[in-house]
């Protein structure tokens, strides 16, 4: 089965209610519950650099990674997801 993940901060969503929700209710599938709530970012000012920063000590331990290579690979990650990928949308 196809993982899915947050398209802002990278988690994995294991069950629909770790979907964010938009303001009518219903549920966002590109963004987690963490991330976005009745149709806002909870941290609009984000960087895609906070984002990394953040992961980058998770990887180093999950996955037995150097500083440099969880960097490297925290980067081409979050740089796929649809939040970082372009400026226009959600900025
Ligand atoms: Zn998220």
């Amino acid at each position: 089965m196809l993982k899915e993940y947050c398209q802002s901060c990278g988690r994995v969503i294991n069950n629909p209610g770790g979907w964010g929700t938009e303001a009518d209710g219903s549920l966002n599938h590109d963004f987690c519950r963490k991330c976005y709530v009745d149709g806002w970012f909870t941290e609009p000012r984000l960087t895609r650099w906070q984002i990394i920063s953040r992961i980058v000590p998770l990887w180093m331990k999950e996955k037995n990674l150097t500083y440099r290579e969880a960097l490297i690979e925290a980067n081409y990650f979050i740089s796929g997801l649809r939040r970082w990928q372009t400026t226009k949308m959600w900025t």
